[in-house]
């Protein structure tokens, strides 16, 4: 006659702890890390962890790539003397994070269920549930858009969300940067020193950038402001290939007018893709994970943050690359120094026991 297992009941001994542990191993694996995210953090952390022998699952979404995937030439990742595609560089990197062993599931998960206490973390798609000793959160972030006609569709062709990333690409052009925040100050200030000239455009009178930011973007002789006005509609040349110009409307008067422009920058701040985790880790009031000053260490034991989803303020391939290195690393230790009894740590629900059998079964 065989007990019936159960978790969270009191007797047990180091051989039943042992024997349960090999069965539910048997039942379901559980992961020594789960990645989740697919762009330029999560395989980072997912070449570490695989090189560490921890045989990372990485949850890399169905659009895998994050920002990079909408990127056309990449020519600021050290590396890359001719610069290189976005998706072509994505692909690369999954691809060396492949030949050591890292298993990909390209779908977006459904829920997480992280442990408060160090337990097991639960990812889940669907219903389909997997385990995990460890996560690595790397969601990264999407610009925020303005959604109007002919941003999307002209993205890469004249618009862009990345002043670092594409201002090169308007030597001597007439562009237009968007928003009133310090991003927006920062992108037109660095495309500045490329373009001819640039208009940034704020939707009210007044800006939301910090004085100094306004002040330097007012100092540059090519930058001129707009305001009070908002895009309404990015519009394609004759043949439909690149920009045109975009139809502008002056929020007080509603007067509408045509600008013409070689590109538009669109700098309204980003949204971290924080959401399959909030209320369970600690994020400031823009949803961003908070981290330990210098780690990737969340406020939840064996739960790392990395890449754009921590950061707002470098987003950059290199630095999310950097910080997806530094969660790997952080796991690998978290994995090797905790806990003293892995077997009995990593027991879902707590401590197992077996209960006596019930009478007559
Ligand atoms: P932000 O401070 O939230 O500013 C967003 C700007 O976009 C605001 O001017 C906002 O206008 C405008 N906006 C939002 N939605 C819009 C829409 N649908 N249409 C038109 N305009 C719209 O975002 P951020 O500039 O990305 O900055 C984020 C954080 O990073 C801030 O804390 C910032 O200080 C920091 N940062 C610092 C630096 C630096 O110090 N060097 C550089 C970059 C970012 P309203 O004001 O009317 O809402």
């Amino acid at each position: 006659m065989t007990g019936t297992v159960l978790y969270k009941v009191k007797y047990w001994t180091p051989a039943r702890l042992t024997r349960l542990v090999r069965k539910m191993a048997d039942e379901q694996k559980i992961e020594n890390v789960i990645v989740v995210g697919g762009g330029p953090a999560g395989y980072t952390a997912a070449l570490y962890t695989a090189r560490a022998n921890l045989e990372p699952l990485v949850f890399e979404g169905f659009q895998w790539g994050g920002q990079l995937q909408n990127t056309t030439d990449v020519e600021n990742y050290p590396g890359y003397p001719e610069g290189i595609m976005g998706p072509e560089m994505m692909n690369q990197f999954r691809a060396q994070a492949e030949r050591f062993g890292t298993r990909f599931v390209t779908d977006d998960v459904d829920r997480v269920e992280l442990s408060e206490d160090g337990g097991v973390h639960r990812v889940f798609l669907g219903e389909e549930e997997h385990l995990a000793k460890s996560v690595i959160l790397a969601m990264g972030a999407e610009p925020r858009r303005l959604g109007v006609p002919g941003e999307l569709e002209l993205g890469g062709r004249g618009v862009s969300t990345c002043g670092v990333c594409d201002g090169a690409f308007f030597k001597d052009k007439k562009v237009i940067v968007i928003g009133g925040g310090d991003s927006a100050m920062e992108d037109a200030i660095f495309v500045s020193k490329f373009a001819g000239e640039l208009t940034i455009v704020n939707r009210r009178d007044d800006f939301r950038a910090s004085r100094i930011m306004q002040e330097r973007a007012a100092e540059q002789p090519n930058i001129e402001f707009k305001t009070p006005f908002v895009a309404e509609e990015f519009v394609a040349d004759g043949d439909g290939k690149n920009l045109d110009h975009v139809r502008l409307r002056n929020a007080e008067t509603g007067e509408a007018e045509e600008f013409g422009l070689e590109g538009a920058f669109i700098a309204i701040g980003h949204i971290p893709r924080s959401e399959v985790v909030a209320d369970q880790v600690e994020t400031d009031e823009d949803g961003y994970i908070r981290v330990q000053a210098g780690s990737t260490k969340t406020n939840l034991a064996g739960v790392f943050a990395v890449g754009d989803v921590v950061d707002n303020t470098y987003r950059q391939a290199v630095t999310a690359a950097g910080t997806g290195c530094m969660g790997a690393l952080d796991a690998e230790w978290y994995l090797r120094d905790t806990p003293p009894s892995p077997e009995a740590h990593w027991m879902p629900g707590g401590e197992p026991t077996e209960v006596a059998p019930t009478p007559g079964s």
